[in-house]
């Protein structure tokens, strides 16, 4: 922490800087553009790619018209009955009601105004909706949602300073007024700022960050973006912020071992299971993709994903990664059970029963894990089987704020000038673990609070101005 008591001395002053180009920052920078506010965004990689740019992209709205054009009915109170039941009880149930009551007019000004792509996806529900509620770029691919939100910065005149890190806060009288960057010859930059909104994401690429606050995410491959290494967290911290649900995290079951692709988990919702080493299930795979990592990480490796070639077919149709998957020779296949078993070298008598009893629970009997969904049904040959790991994604907890993504200290008062979202705010996937995830909570805290955080930050400003 810089703490700055008299000095002027700033290299650019501007209203709002943000802390990470990626969707948090980038949704927060265009929306404080839009409020009236000079905006400027400092990032620490030389090129775009953090966690967004990883994601496919898919952002949940809740009473969006794209799915009033569909004849979906929904609206916030549902979504939050969702999002609830899947997160159970937790330190910032404050954001999940007001992430699910702005996620329908942020997704309609993602399209409008800010020129984002984007359709509601029918292929796919996913876990924790009751309805079809994800909205997505055409290609499923996080990489054009940054790309439309870059353009819109550019179009809007925003600088995007790539390798600079934002090093400190510059502290005065209390205030955030700025931030040091340090670029790659080591030179120092300060930053004056009405307004400082740090979306510089979680601490999942800090191992010991990750061991401290999710220890049972140890065993994961950690498969999200190089720079979410914890600043935000610290500053905060330093500063005596409060912190919400820093236990929680986003797993997912489902990383192919050898390629590191992504097998979509619509690959189970459509009756696909998950074997170990020894041929046998390991539970309840429709838990969903985040809860199953933490099954997946005490585990039995080598970990295939079973499915059939009608499930193949029908997933690569919709999802172009997945085709990728078989074209990348990530896919064994067997004409039969037997045959699926040798190619992948777990004992045929043992694959063979797994397969007899899932066919068997997907076909209306009891399942020894409660599993109660088989899509598709018992699968049938020919069988293909991918290798996969359980990954970490995101860490989902964070700063506390609140609902205007302001940085509280624990008696609610909130630090001036100082703002977060995204992985760098506490997120709503509940207190500890990877059970309380629920797919796209990841892009509606990025997005959402970076809405409400550059619209609220511009506001500040220009009432600081005004009475100036
Ligand atoms: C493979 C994958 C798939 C996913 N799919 C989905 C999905 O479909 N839907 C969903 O909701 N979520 C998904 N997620 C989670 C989602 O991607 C994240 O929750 C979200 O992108 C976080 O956004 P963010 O803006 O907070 O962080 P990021 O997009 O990671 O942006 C943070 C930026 O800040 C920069 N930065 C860090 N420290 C500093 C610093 N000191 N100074 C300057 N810059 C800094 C980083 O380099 C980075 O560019 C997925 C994640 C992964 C890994």
């Amino acid at each position: 922490m810089t703490v700055d008591p008299t000095s002027n001395a700033f290299d650019i002053e501007i209203d709002v800087l943000v802390v990470g180009a990626g969707g948090c920052g980038l949704v927060a920078a265009i929306a404080a553009e839009a409020g009236g506010a000079s905006v400027a965004v400092v990032e620490k990689l030389t090129r775009l790619a953090g966690n967004t740019l990883l994601s496919s992209g898919s952002i949940p709205g809740a009473g969006t018209r794209l799915q009033a054009e569909a004849g979906v009915e929904d609206g916030p109170e549902r979504f939050v009955a969702d999002l609830l039941a899947v997160s159970g009880p937790h330190e910032a149930e404050h954001l999940t009601r007001r992430l699910a009551a702005t996620s329908a007019e942020l997704v309609e000004w993602l399209i409008d105004e800010a020129h984002v792509t984007l359709t509601l996806v029918g292929t796919y529900r996913h876990v924790g909706h009751s309805v079809t509620r994800l909205h997505a770029p055409p290609s499923r691919r996080g990489a054009d949602l940054v790309a439309d939100l870059e353009r819109e910065a550019s179009a809007r005149g925003i600088p995007v300073a790539l390798g600079q890190p934002a090093t400190s806060l510059i502290l005065r009288g209390g205030r955030v007024v700025g931030v040091v960057t340090r670029d790659a010859e080591g030179r120092e930059s300060r930053i004056g700022a009405g307004a400082v909104i740090l979306a510089s994401n979680g601490f999942g690429g800090a191992p010991d960050l990750v061991a401290a606050h999710c220890p049972e995410a140890r065993g994961t491959t950690y498969a999200g973006a190089p720079g979410s290494t914890g600043e935000a967290l610290a500053w905060g911290l330093e500063l005596g912020a409060a912190t919400g649900n820093l236990g929680a995290y986003q797993g997912h079951a489902g990383l192919a071992r050898r390629s590191g692709a992504l097998v979509t988990w619509t690959v189970i919702e459509r009756g696909g299971i998950i074997v170990d080493r020894n041929g046998r299930r390991i539970g309840d795979e429709t838990l969903g993709y985040s809860a199953f990592a933490g099954v997946e990480a005490a585990a039995d490796a080598p970990l295939y994903m079973i499915y059939d070639a009608r499930i193949e077919a029908d997933v690569a149709s919709g999802q172009p990664e997945f085709a990728e998957i078989a074209e990348m020779g990530d896919a064994a296949a067997g004409a039969d059970a037997a045959d699926l078993a040798d190619a992948i070298g777990v004992h045929a008598d043992a694959l063979g029963a797994t397969l007899a009893d899932a066919a068997n629970a997907a076909a209306g009997g009891e399942d020894a894990f409660g599993r109660t969904a088989w899509g598709f049904g018992p699968l049938g040959a020919p069988l293909r089987a991918t290798e996969i790991t359980p990954g970490l994604f995101h860490t989902q907890g964070g700063l506390m704020i609140d609902d205007d993504a302001r940085v509280l200290r624990p008696d609610g008062s909130a630090i001036a000038g100082l703002f977060a979202g995204g992985g760098a705010a506490a997120g709503i996937s509940g207190r500890a673990g990877g059970r309380g995830y629920v797919s796209g909570n990841g892009l509606l805290s990025a997005l959402g609070l970076g809405y409400i955080a550059g619209r609220a930050a511009a506001r500040d400003t220009a009432a600081k101005r005004a009475a100036e």
